[in-house]
């Protein structure tokens, strides 16, 4: 069985497909204006057209509900009127897009209330509770475009706001940057400097080593990862380097083997410092997070781009300082851990604790039966959930083939097949 995914995880922003109007009245500019006069106590008509995300230590505010169905809990994004955020600079906000559907629609803001103790939002019994954007992933039903859409809302509202932090200082005078756009960009407010400044990402490449003829491939485990997690090689690109000489250095450099063909797969947006911790136990101990990333904290966003490498040695030395384990495995006992129970067992579960927070009880423990698990065997051996790129690279492989992907026809290629 493989995943039948329509974009990865973060990608296909509902949000983002649509183009800020050319009537300059409904410009993200003239949005913000008449989002500052209502901050300032002007008139109700933008608090009607407008939609605010607020969120708080880089969690975004959500919603959760118990569906009628089988699928348990599902989330929803915490969208508020700019009437709970009246006491916020309308610099703050930074704009996300307006409704696709409409032509004077609602526009979509973020906006970070950190520092705003006294709102009262998120305080667990309103029904709304800060999550970070990791347990959301996790949580998000990924044959659900809508869900998937919401999660891609939060992610590139949460890289945004990330990005306002992090861009304070000009990097070229070290003065103070001020935001312009409606939060799209910054600009430096030293006269003589005038920097523009754009949100800008980290290429990264995630690459499955293959030995073709021994239908195997590489997988590696970091220290920091769960015990049974294995995953694909990645690392940053240097400056000067294209993309495919990426793949083969970092191949070389952590393993010692040698790459010849590098094939593109997809890529994937990654929202970066908030998804870079590997894993995690929840408290009962029933479930394990299955998230892989590279890197560590204060990550920038970055853009994940997935590669086939077809190695030319096959002698494994593993770099000790970037990795624990590095091994060749066979193509049926990766089919074994791609164990679609447990993915969806862990995103039920993920669910469940996102309720649990909108309901104000986060320290709450979950129980088994609450999750109806029953007992079961844990696998040997994991590779990272369908929220992943390595994930795709990983099956793509498994169930398509190596020796074919190139002649197979979209249908073929279920994990990929709109990728
Ligand atoms: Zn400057």
């Amino acid at each position: 069985m493989s995943i039948n995914l329509k974009s990865h995880a973060f990608a296909s922003n509902p949000l983002r497909s649509s183009h800020p109007n050319s009537d300059p009245s409904s410009s993200p500019t003239s949005a913000l204006d008449a989002l500052k006069s209502f901050l300032s106590g002007g008139d109700n008509e933008s608090s009607a057209v407008a939609r605010v995300l607020p969120f708080r230590k880089g969690r975004a505010l959500a919603r959760s509900s118990v569906s009628t169905s089988n699928s348990g809990p599902k989330w929803i994004l915490g969208w508020v009127s700019p009437a709970k955020v009246r006491g916020i600079r309308a610099e703050s906000f930074v704009y996300l897009g307006s409704d696709p559907e409409e032509e004077n629609g609602i526009v979509f803001w973020a906006v970070d209330v950190s520092d705003a103790a006294d709102l009262e939002l998120g305080h667990g019994g309103d029904g709304y509770g800060f999550v970070d954007l990791r347990t959301l992933m996790i949580a998000t039903d990924w044959t659900d475009a809508d869900a998937m859409g919401e999660l891609a809302i939060a992610g590139h509202a949460g890289a945004l706001l990330e990005w306002h932090k992090t861009s304070r200082f000009c990097g070229h005078c070290g003065t103070p940057t001020a935001s312009v756009d409606a939060g799209r960009r910054k600009q430096c407010t030293n006269g003589s400097c005038k920097k523009k400044i754009y949100p800008r990402v980290d290429p990264v490449v995630i690459m499955l080593v293959i030995d073709k003829e021994n239908d195997c491939a590489l997988l590696s485990h970091k220290s920091r990862s769960s015990p049974r997690m294995w995953s694909c090689l990645a690392g940053f690109i240097e400056p000067g380097e294209s993309l495919e000489e990426a793949v083969r250095r970092e191949t070389l450099e952590e393993t010692s083997i040698e790459v010849g063909d590098v094939v593109y797969h997809s890529s994937q947006p990654w929202p970066g410092t908030y998804l870079s911790l590997q894993f995690d136990l929840l408290r009962h101990g029933i479930v394990e997070y299955l998230v892989f990333s590279v890197g560590s904290g204060n990550m920038p966003c970055q853009l994940m781009m997935g590669f086939f490498a077809y190695a030319k040695t096959f002698n494994i030395h593993v770099d000790k300082a970037e990795l624990e384990d590095a091994r060749w495995h066979r193509r049926e006992d990766v089919r074994k851990a791609l164990t679609y129970d447990e993915y969806e067992r862990t995103q039920k579960t993920t669910a469940f604790k996102v309720n649990q927070i909108c309901k104000g009880l986060e320290g709450a423990q979950i129980s088994s039966a609450d999750l109806n698990t029953g007992s079961r065997e844990l696998m040997q051996m994991f590779v990272p959930g369908p929220y992943a790129i390595a994930h795709h690279l990983i099956s793509s492989w498994v169930h398509d083939g190596v020796n074919c992907i190139h002649q197979l026809q979209p249908k073929q290629l279920s994990s990929l097949s709109n990728l």
